[in-house]
């Protein structure tokens, strides 16, 4: 694939690109078949200085830069996203795994956020509250919050940065983007095509390296007002510990466990068919993919030998060959992760259904696999599998679904499936989550609110409120008079 001129992974700190490659770089693997295909600079503490001093110093420009001119910036942006989608796609399959299909939806998915964005930024607005005096004018208005720290994960690596990237930038805030090292390709996109868009210097630096070491350094110095974190519930909870140490704003997308509730009035076969696809686009590794199904006893054998059958269908390779449904996982660990699980889902007596097993010796493939379990303590239905492994239980009663489905700490994503209207109330109504979806898999659009509850975080992304963790509330009282 050299046509694909994987790029060279440097910083972009101001104007400048940097970083000179040295021995101890850690390597970007491509993970259909083990080659390396890149390697990664260590942000030193004068780097990171010079970001949050180049981060800084634009804020005072960008700030003052119009909501017309940002947006203009911005649109361009989006389509130069659209124009190099065949060149972006390809780097996100060679390095993160999923198929060229997928790929260039998420390339075309980021170009609609960022359009998004930068229509609704010109709708920021304040508001006038009426005062208790004539001579009095009571203002609200919304300021952006300053340099921003973004740190994102690999599985959508071009479209989990944007969605921050966007959101920031349309607020008026800069941004010191801390991009992930196993899939680094999507970022070096952003940054190198918002330079080419107009972006001025210095709004958005771009910086690789020691991910604690980064954290620590940027949350603690003051130019710094706010932290985006998307990953796991452990590396967030600390993020949020430390954010919270130097009072930073912070933005916090964790990991879910998404229950799916399949009623017994539900269509089983087609049920069955748009969770096959969504539980294994990405190879399962998507945070609001659906992992554990509880399935009404009534429809449970049918629904199984649909699910079954679809899991069967899907054709696992490499993402950059034609006809692959699922690529590989994105690094060896993930592999690993899937053979403890279903080890661990064995000795407790699951049944493995389908699957259970990586494929062949080269690459991180793992087979769709389906674990069939009335055991809600096994690791599998605790742990995000975050791979192509569903996890399949019987319920009896909707209090019985529901109380297992909200049984884990986390908040993220759900999923109905039934013909009753009165069902799908009672379960949207009570299921513990940030986002329900019924009869349909209806979530990540730019113009609505994407985020979890309890462990899985707080804070909004996309929809209006995609804002409010950039701005901040600024009253004015003055006196006419
Ligand atoms: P991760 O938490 O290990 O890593 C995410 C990012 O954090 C990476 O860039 C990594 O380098 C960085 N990181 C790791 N340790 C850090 C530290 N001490 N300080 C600062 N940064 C640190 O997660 P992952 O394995 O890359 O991604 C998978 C997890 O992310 C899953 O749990 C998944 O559910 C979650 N996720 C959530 C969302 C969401 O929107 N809620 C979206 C995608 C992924």
């Amino acid at each position: 694939m050299n046509s694909l001129k994987y790029p060279v992974i440097q910083h972009l700190i101001g104007r400048e690109w940097s970083g000179a490659q040295t021995q101890e770089d850690r390597v970007v693997l491509n993970p259909a078949n083990g080659e390396k295909i890149g390697q990664i600079p260590q942000a030193s503490a004068a780097d990171l200085d010079r970001a949050v001093r180049s981060a800084e110093s634009a804020f005072q420009l960008w700030r003052n830069t119009s909501p017309m001119d940002r947006s203009g910036i911005l649109r361009k942006f989006a389509d130069l996203l659209r124009a190099n989608d065949t060149l972006i796609s390809g780097w996100i399959t060679l390095d993160e795994g999923k198929p060229l299909a997928e790929a260039l939806a998420e390339v075309h998915s980021s170009a609609d956020h960022v359009d998004w964005h930068a229509e609704e930024c010109r709708r920021i607005y304040g508001r006038i509250v009426p005062s208790r005096s004539p001579q009095v004018q009571q203002l609200v208005v919304r300021e952006p919050i300053g340099v921003c720290l973004a740190i994102t994960p690999w599985n959508f690596p071009l479209s989990q940065a944007v969605r921050k990237v966007a959101a920031a930038l349309a607020s008026g805030c800069t941004m010191i983007l801390k991009a992930p090292a196993e899939a680094p390709a999507g970022c070096m996109a952003i940054a190198r095509f918002l330079q080419e868009a107009g972006l001025p210097e210095g709004c958005l630096n771009l910086v690789w390296g020691n991910s604690g070491f980064i954290s620590e350094t940027l949350i603690e110095r003051p130019e710094v007002r706010k932290i985006t974190f998307t990953g796991s519930v452990g590396v967030g909870k600390h993020l949020a510990e430390l954010a919270g140490r130097h009072m930073k704003r912070a933005t916090m997308e964790l990991g879910g466990h998404a229950p799916v509730l399949v009623f017994d009035d539900a269509d089983a076969e087609a049920a069955a068919r748009a969770l096959a696809t969504n539980k294994l686009r990405n190879a399962g590794q998507v945070c609001i993919a659906p992992t554990r199904f509880f399935v009404q006893q009534g429809i449970y054998d049918h629904f199984m030998a649909e699910l079954v059958s679809a899991f069967e269908r899907v054709k696992v390779g490499d993402g950059l060959h034609d006809r692959i449904d699922m690529g590989p996982l994105c690094h060896p660990g993930r592999v690993n992760a899937m053979e403890q699980l279903v080890e661990d889902a064995r000795q407790n007596g699951a049944h493995i259904l389908t699957g259970g097993s990586r494929i062949g010796n080269v690459g991180n493939f793992f087979a769709p696999t389906i674990v069939d379990t009335p055991d809600d303590s096994i690791a599998l239905m605790r742990e995000e599998p975050f791979g192509p492994i569903a996890a399949v239980s019987p319920f009896k009663s909707i209090e019985d679904g529901l109380s297992r489905a909200n049984g884990l700490p986390f908040g993220l994503a759900s999923y109905v499936f039934t013909n009753s209207l009165e069902r799908a109330d009672q379960a949207a109504q009570n299921l513990h989550a940030g986002m329900v979806s019924i009869n349909q898999f209806g979530l990540a659009l730019p113009e609505t609110p994407f985020g979890g509850v309890r462990d899985s975080g707080y804070g909004s992304e996309g929809g209006t409120e995609t804002f409010d963790g950039y701005l901040m509330t600024k009253f004015i009282s003055r006196n006419r008079a």
